[in-house]
């Protein structure tokens, strides 16, 4: 493995070449950073799964450079489709559409649809027209584990595993991107960077996919982006636990209590800046060894919303 920077013109030229070759490349992303391979690859993205150990029934999002891009992989680009990707493309919106034969199945688990995402980060734009394919990515993480918004994140864990990882700091937006499918009508399948009520200002209603219904993203397993610490969500009301090792992380201000570490995500109360931070105060956390994790709860609007299906996914069943 080799660890290069993500505004050398040379390191993006070598990773556009790997990919190319069929392999498998770490780049930054305004989300968190993805395990790329060529998307029309099958063996290339086989390995991305194997590195991750991510089951097969879990598709990928394919990355592409432009927004018209999207016809050539897709059917159903209408006028819907259009506008949401003049407003949010590029950036954190992931579209689910009807997928063209040329996508293989190890993409999209099968599925007749495809997820697809035109990123802004100027790295992950690069290295997309260097490839000169699409590139099929997950977050950079070993599979429910932590998503990684840093470099030093990927190193701890798959980094040995990988061809080449570009370094480009810290990821702006640092949640997943926010999946919506557009058929058979516009539907959330996970919330994310993009906030559901600017979603709804463009088109209208969404509706919001239960568990249930989405089994097929991980957005939709009981339990994901789990820190290896039992964490568990402050409910209004609740006592403390006394004679563990706690760590909180708090929103706004630290509070009161016997708590060997707090994380406060947004003093000024920005959800935006709390989204940016999470992951990485959660890495934080997981590191020193805690007991257990109290997080408090966030207003469900705006990113609160996908900072929660966060938080609600790394708790889990465990009631520790
Ligand atoms: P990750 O790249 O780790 O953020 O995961 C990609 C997300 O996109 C997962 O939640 C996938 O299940 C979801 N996804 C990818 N393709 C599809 C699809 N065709 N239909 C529904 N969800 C999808
Ligand atoms: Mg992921």
């Amino acid at each position: 493995m080799r660890l290069l920077k993500g505004e050398d013109p040379l390191a993006i030229k070598e990773a556009g070449r790997i990919i190319r070759e069929g392999g498998i490349v770490v780049f930054p992303t305004e989300t968190v950073y993805g395990l790329g391979a060529d998307a029309f690859n099958a063996q290339a993205v086989a390995r991305v799964f194997e590195v991750k150990k991510r089951p097969y029934f879990d598709p990928l999002i394919v990355h592409i450079k432009d927004p018209k891009d999207l016809e050539e992989i897709c059917e159903g680009v209408d006028e819907r489709v259009k506008k949401l990707m003049d407003r949010f493309w590029p950036g954190p919106l992931t579209l689910v559409l009807p997928k063209k034969d040329k996508v293989p199945d190890i993409v999209t688990s099968g599925l007749k649809t495809v997820a697809v995402r035109m990123p802004y980060h100027p790295v992950a734009l690069s290295l997309i027209k260097e490839s000169q394919t699409f590139i099929a990515a997950p977050s950079a993480n070993s599979f429910g584990k932590l998503s990684p918004t840093r470099v030093e994140h990927v190193l701890k864990d798959i980094g040995d595993k990988v061809d080449l990882i570009l370094d480009g700091g810290p990821c702006e937006v640092g949640l997943e991107s926010t999946i919506l499918a557009l058929y058979p009508r516009p539907t959330l399948l996970r919330p994310g960077g993009i906030p559901l009520e600017e979603i709804e200002k463009l088109i209208g209603k969404v509706e919001i996919a239960s568990s249930g219904e989405r089994p097929l993203a991980p957005g939709g397993l009981s339990k994901h982006y789990s820190p290896r610490t039992a964490l568990r969500i402050l409910r209004e009301g609740e006592k403390i636990p006394e004679g563990l090792k706690l760590g909180l992380l708090a929103f706004r201000k630290p509070r009161e209590g016997p708590f060997w570490a707090i994380e406060v995500l947004s003093e000024r109360g920005d959800l935006r800046e709390a989204a940016s931070r999470f992951f990485e105060a959660l890495h934080r956390l997981d590191s020193l060894g805690l007991d257990l994790i109290l997080a408090e709860p966030f207003p469900e609007e705006g990113l609160g919303l996908a900072i929660m299906d966060r938080l609600r996914k790394a708790e889990g069943d465990r009631k520790a």
